[in-house]
This record gives structure tokens, C-alpha cells and sequence, in this order.
């Protein structure tokens, strides 16, 4: 089952390597966590629902419950400390757009939100219900996820948006296909969570951006269906799926998406390369960029992130021996980095990118040290979240941001979004380990993806007046160094304050119109993207109180 406060199936875990513990332990001291509110406990203090229940809607407190948080920093410190605060009023599961129609006569009725609900996998604050806001009703659309139609002529598939990503893939995979979008969500995130959040795969370089994916669809609305065949192109006008992708719930249900499918590979392989320090890994990845090699993916951490990834793999002795032989040849900690690059597709693209790829590498002085890394990593690639639960249960929180600049300013931005997060720690007395990895990378720049592990403070509010401080300053520093507030994870609540300073008076009030052309009573998901109040992210997060 999948677990109510933390991430994943609670058959699987991943424990921290006791080396591991120890390493953490002298980053940034020893922790305790504390004690977590049991489920029963959270359930008998439910409020009573503001809305009836109806044969379309569950009022039970625990539905609501699960799903009245996503997975933010915030999230986990609501559900793990009993002070979720907002429940949804119900929550309903429409198996068709007849049943959409229903709740939307019904929120008309009743002044109801609606907050559509796919894997509630949001890691800024997207299907949370508005603190004191109206009543509301998580929609949850995982009863539309057939797969409708393949049309293998054009490679174009047709899903219900509620569709997780493993039911996609091995729906697709029967038939020879595959989409190719792997957020290390994709456990539980769906196809129109992606497309509402403008979501990014980890190859994203071979297979694309969501963006790239959505070939059309359909999404309904409080003022009526729009429908998006999946023309090849267009020159008529502005492309009404870019409204759609990025729109957060804000316009209406996607209810259908058309995707663009490729065949399986024949081929894929994962490479690991060292490089001396960072300065020279980022140029080489630039250079692999840029030279347009079909590679699949490339992911380069720093130095931090280098030593934090192969101590929390565990294999101590095994480790250790690769870091003595790196060693011996140069590449030392703590500036040592490692890049992942993926080739995917027949045999001759795949040997073309790795060699064009490791021809650069050497002469940017990287060592090819085999594939024994790429294939732990693809092993453990949707394992590794489940880290976030076993190092909570050691008193460490986890959190990510990410971002996307210009080539030319990666160093300094990913220099200045790290140490602006540890200058914020260190006003509270606390230290933070940060690091970084480039994790998509395009012609013209690479997103930066940046973890921090901090200690669970003895009280919720602290933890989350330490992570407010931390998030404030690094989204600051992004905004002052030219950067989206997200490349990939979507705005939601936490990062709405940011979203004027990247498109303008102008531009807001365009969403704000658009949004409001597709819901004139405002009923879809208030609260989030635009925002329509100023809401700090400590109110937000609920710190001072429930
Ligand atoms: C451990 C972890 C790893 C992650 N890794 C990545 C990553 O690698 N790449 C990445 O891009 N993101 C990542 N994310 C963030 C998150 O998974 C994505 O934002 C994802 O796209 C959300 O999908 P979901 O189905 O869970 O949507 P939800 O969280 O349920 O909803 C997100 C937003 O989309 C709206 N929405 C959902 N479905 C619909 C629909 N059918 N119609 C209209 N609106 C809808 C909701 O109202 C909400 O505003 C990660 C999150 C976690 C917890």
C-alpha cells in the first residue's frame, strides 16, 4: 500500500548505509528525529466535511487524508507532525467527462474548489486545499487511464490523463512502444500531472520534454471542452497546448492527452566518467551539448554531490577501492565529479554518442571508468526517493530545487544558489549539506538541481522556518541570476511569488485571463500558480500553527 506520510510503497525501503550515517553524521551533526502522529490519531481529528456526500463523492476522513498533501518539504512535515491543517471536503473519482460535469454543476451549486488530483506527487504545494479558503473537492482522475488508441503509423498514442507512468510504459511496451518519460516520480505521477506541471524525464535529451511529448488531447472546462487534435505542426495562431501544459490545474480536467511514442530501443547503455572538478565536467557537458550527439541523457554532479552518491550506495569496501584507484590517477575528493551519460537506440546511434561523448570527455581530461556506475544508477533510479523516508527516520529531511541558465552562467548561478542556502542555515545556527548535479542539459544551457539534507528539528515549526529561510534564498538567488523559478517542477504555491519577476505584469495578467476565460467562477484550484492573495511560504507551510 502506498505509504499516507511519506514516499512510496511501504513494502520497499532503502536504509541508509551505516557509513553512510556516519559521513552525514560529521557533515552535519547527529540528529533524532521526532516522534511521528500516528494515522489513527490524524484520522479521529479530520473536521467534519463541508460538503455532502454524494454517490460521486468519499467524505471519509481517511480518503481525505490521503490525499490532503502532496511531497514537499512542507508536506512531510504536516503529515509527520499531525498538522495537515486544510483537509479537502470530499473527494471524488469520475470514471468519465459525464461525471466531470457533474462536479462541476455541483461546485457551482455548492461554491466547492476543485483541485484535480493525478499522482499528488507535487513537490511545491499544487493540490493542497487553500488554507481558509472555500470548501473544497480533490478530484482524483486515476479511473481515466486507459489506453484509448495507437496509431503506429504516426506513432501517436491516445491515454485518459489519470494514467501513471508504469501503467503507461507497460501498456505501451505490449505493442513494441514506449513513451520515455521517466521523472523519478513515475511511480505514482500521471500523464496529465506531467503535461499540467510541465514536467521533465530523466532523458529528456533523447525522447524529449513533456512539451515535446503532448501531441494533443482534451481538456474539460467550467466553460466548455477544448479539444487539441495532434496536428505534426501549425502556423494557426498560438499553440493552445502550451496554455495547457504548465496550467496547474487552474483551467480545467485534462481529461485525454495524445502522446508521441517511439519503439523500444534495441540498445542502451550508461557510462560513468570522472572529471578532476567540477569547472571541467560542466565544460565537457557543455561541449557534449553542443555537439548535438544523440546522447539520452547527461547528468553531471559536483564534488558534493559526487561523494554523497557514492556513500549513500552503500558497497563501502568496493567504494573506497574506487576512490584509492581515482585517486592514484588524480581525480581526488572532494572536487572530483561524476557524469552519467546515457546513449539510447539502435546499435550505431548508441556507439556514435558514447564515442563522440568520451572523445570529449578525454580531451577535458575525463576518465571513462565503464558502465558499472550507469547500471547502479539505472538500477536504483526510482529507488532512490525512498531514501527521503529511511534518512527522515534518522532525523534528516530532504529537499530539491532546481532551476535552468544560460551556459554561461551555470558556475557562478550554481556557486551562488548553494552558498546563498547555506548562509541561510547558518543564520539559524544550523548547517546544511547542499549539492548539485546538471540534470537536463540543452544547446543553450543546463538546469540546475540542487539537494539539500538538513536536520529534523526537534519542533515542526523549526523545521520549517529553516527550510522557509533556505527556499526564500535560494529562489532569490535564482530570480537575481536570471533564472526560471523552475525547470521542471511547476510553481504551484511555494514558488508563485517568484512567477511575476520571470513573465512580467503583462504576462501574468495573460494566465490570470486565460485561466479565467476557462473557469469564469474561479473555481478551479485557487490558490495556486498565480496565487490570488500574497501568501508567504511560512503561511503556506502552516508555520506558527497548524
Ligand atoms: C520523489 C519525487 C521526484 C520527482 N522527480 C521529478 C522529475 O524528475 N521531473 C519532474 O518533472 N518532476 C518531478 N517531481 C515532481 C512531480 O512528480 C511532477 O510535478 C509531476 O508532474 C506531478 O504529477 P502528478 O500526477 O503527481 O500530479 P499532482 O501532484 O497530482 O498534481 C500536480 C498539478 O497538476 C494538476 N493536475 C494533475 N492532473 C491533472 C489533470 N489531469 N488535469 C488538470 N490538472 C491536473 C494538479 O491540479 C496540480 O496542480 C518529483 C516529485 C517527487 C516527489
Amino acid at each position: 500500500m502506498r505509504r499516507w506520510n511519506g514516499w512510496g510503497d511501504d513494502t520497499v525501503d532503502y536504509p541508509v548505509p551505516q557509513g553512510a550515517h556516519r559521513w552525514l553524521e560529521a557533515q552535519i551533526g547527529s540528529a533524532t528525529p521526532p516522534p511521528d502522529t500516528p494515522l489513527h490519531q490524524i484520522v479521529q481529528a479530520v473536521p467534519d466535511a463541508r460538503i455532502p456526500a454524494r454517490p460521486l463523492i468519499q467524505t471519509d476522513a481517511e480518503t481525505r487524508l490521503r490525499h490532503a498533501r502532496g511531497q514537499s518539504l512542507p508536506d512531510w512535515v504536516a503529515l509527520r507532525a499531525g498538522r495537515i491543517g486544510t483537509f479537502p471536503d470530499g473527494v471524488a473519482f469520475p470514471q468519465d467527462e459525464d461525471d466531470l460535469a457533474a462536479l462541476f454543476a455541483f461546485a457551482r451549486r455548492s461554491g466547492a474548489a476543485l483541485i484535480p488530483y493525478g499522482g499528488g506527487t507535487s513537490v511545491v504545494g499544487h493540490i493542497n486545499p487553500e488554507r481558509d479558503g472555500p470548501p473544497s473537492l480533490t478530484v482524483d482522475l486515476s479511473a481515466l487511464s486507459a489506453l484509448e488508441s495507437l496509431d503506429e503509423r504516426s506513432r501517436l498514442a491516445t491515454f485518459g490523463a489519470g494514467v501513471r507512468g508504469p501503467h503507461l510504459e507497460a501498456a505501451l511496451r505490449a505493442h513494441g512502444y514506449m513513451l520515455g518519460h521517466f521523472p523519478q516520480s513515475f511511480e505514482y505521477s500521471t500523464l496529465g500531472g506531467w503535461i499540467a506541471t510541465r514536467s521533465s524525464g530523466q532523458q529528456s535529451l533523447y525522447y524529449g520534454r513533456i512539451e515535446d511529448l503532448f501531441a494533443g488531447g482534451r481538456m474539460v472546462t467550467p466553460a466548455g471542452a477544448l479539444e487539441m487534435p495532434p496536428y505534426p505542426a501549425s502556423a494557426a495562431g498560438p499553440d493552445l497546448r502550451q496554455l495547457v501544459l504548465g496550467s496547474e490545474g487552474r483551467m480545467g480536467f485534462i481529461t485525454r492527452a495524445m502522446v508521441r511514442v517511439s519503439p523500444l530501443p534495441e540498445d542502451e547503455q550508461f557510462h560513468g566518467v570522472f572529471f578532476k572538478n567540477w569547472e571541467q565536467g560542466v565544460e565537457a557537458v557543455r561541449q557534449m551539448a553542443q555537439a548535438r550527439l544523440p546522447l539520452s541523457m547527461l547528468r553531471l554532479s559536483n564534488g558534493a554531490e559526487t561523494e554523497a552518491t557514492l556513500t549513500l550506495a552503500g558497497h563501502e569496501r568496493l567504494v573506497d577501492l574506487a576512490h584509492r584507484g581515482l585517486g592514484l590517477l588524480g581525480y581526488r575528493r572532494p572536487d572530483k565529479c561524476m557524469l552519467l551519460l546515457g546513449a539510447t537506440g539502435d546499435p550505431v546511434t548508441v556507439r556514435q554518442a558514447r564515442e563522440g561523448a568520451l572523445d570529449i570527455a578525454r580531451l577535458r581530461g575525463g576518465v571513462h571508468v565503464g558502465q558499472m556506475m550507469g547500471r547502479k544508477w539505472r538500477k536504483s533510479r526510482f529507488l532512490t526517493p525512498y531514501l527521503r523516508n529511511s534518512l527522515w527516520e534518522r532525523g534528516y529531511a530532504i529537499d530539491t530545487l532546481e532551476t535552468i541558465v544560460p551556459w554561461s552562467d551555470v558556475l557562478p548561478a550554481a556557486g551562488a544558489i548553494i552558498a546563498s542556502i547555506e548562509q541561510a542555515a547558518g543564520t539559524l545556527d544550523e548547517r546544511v549539506f547542499a549539492f548539485a548535479h546538471l540534470s537536463h542539459v540543452y544547446r543553450s544551457g543546463a538546469s540546475i538541481y540542487v539537494t539539500l539534507i538538513f536536520r529534523v528539528q526537534p519542533d515542526p515549526d523549526q523545521t520549517l522556518a529553516l527550510w522557509a529561510g533556505m527556499k526564500r534564498a535560494a529562489s532569490q538567488t535564482v530570480v537575481a541570476h536570471g533564472g526560471t523559478i523552475s525547470h521542471q517542477h511547476g510553481v504551484g504555491v511555494d514558488h508563485a511569488p517568484y512567477l511575476e519577476a520571470e513573465k512580467g505584469a503583462l504576462g501574468l495578467d495573460l494566465i490570470r485571463q486565460t485561466a479565467r476565460a476557462c473557469d469564469p467562477d474561479g473555481i478551479m484550484n485557487p490558490g495556486k500558480l498565480f496565487g490570488d492573495r500574497q501568501v508567504s511560504l511560512e503561511q503556506a507551510a502552516g508555520v506558527g500553527g497548524g
